[in-house]
């Protein structure tokens, strides 16, 4: 077995594990930002929540991609790991751009219809709970960033650089549910619902950038391979 194949399979195997640890953690927050989210009261957890269950379906996508791309190890490795990462981040960034918009919409409309109400029962305001689990969110997402860029850097597998900062801006995106629930909690009602929407907007950005850089990549890399032959 050349040192080649070799190097791939052992990118693969850390690959797979943090994908795996990915989607259990992700799947414990989900569970946690939905429930308290919805019996708190807090439109901003709430969509946290979503685009964690947004996440798990990206981390589902990674461990597809993976398990692909070992089938295909046989043959010409590095080429079919290239080709199956694209295709994987291209729907990533698909995904959450869907995701994003879908949840700026629901938390713009929730917003006026508060203001339409004048702040009737509209207006109570988010409990404790949501801000407990917001925080909670932000430290293990911190942390998941870290580990998987740790791993990244040791495979250099470039469908881990992209979750890792995916992490990373999930623990902004947990810190922004975290301010818009102390607003709430300080009586300004309608910040809980902003903090939705921004992080509406942060989905779909994050989703674009995956998408452009992906085009870019192969693009470059195709350019480099035709100049290179
Ligand atoms: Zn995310």
């Amino acid at each position: 077995m050349s040192s080649t194949s070799e190097h791939g399979r052992e990118k693969r195997d850390a690959a797979f594990k943090a994908a795996q640890i990915s989607v259990l953690l992700n799947a414990a927050l989900m569970t946690m930002q939905i429930a308290i989210g919805w019996l708190a009261y807090s439109e901003g957890l709430l969509a946290d929540g979503v685009h964690t269950l947004a996440d798990l379906a990206a981390d589902g996508m990674v461990l597809a991609v993976l398990r692909l791309s070992a089938t295909a190890a046989h043959r010409s490795i590095n080429d079919q790991y290239d080709r199956y990462e694209t295709i994987g981040s291209l729907l990533i960034s698909f995904l959450l751009i869907a995701t994003g918009m879908e949840t700026l919409w629901s938390s713009l409309v929730h917003a006026t219809n508060v203001t339409n109400m004048t702040n009737v029962a509209g207006a109570s305001s988010v409990h404790a709970s949501a801000l407990v689990v917001a925080v909670f969110v932000i430290t293990a997402k911190e942390g998941l960033f870290r580990y998987i860029m740790s791993v990244a850097q040791r495979t250099r597998s470039t469908i881990l650089v992209a979750s890792a900062w995916h992490a990373r801006s999930d623990a902004i995106s947990a810190l922004i549910a975290a301010a818009g629930i102390l607003g709430s909690m300080a009586g300004v009602a309608i910040s809980d619902r902003l903090a939705a929407a921004v992080i509406g907007v942060m989905i779909a950005r994050m989703g674009f950038n995956l998408g452009w850089k992906t085009f870019k990549d192969s693009f470059d890399r195709t350019a480099s391979e035709t100049a290179g032959q």
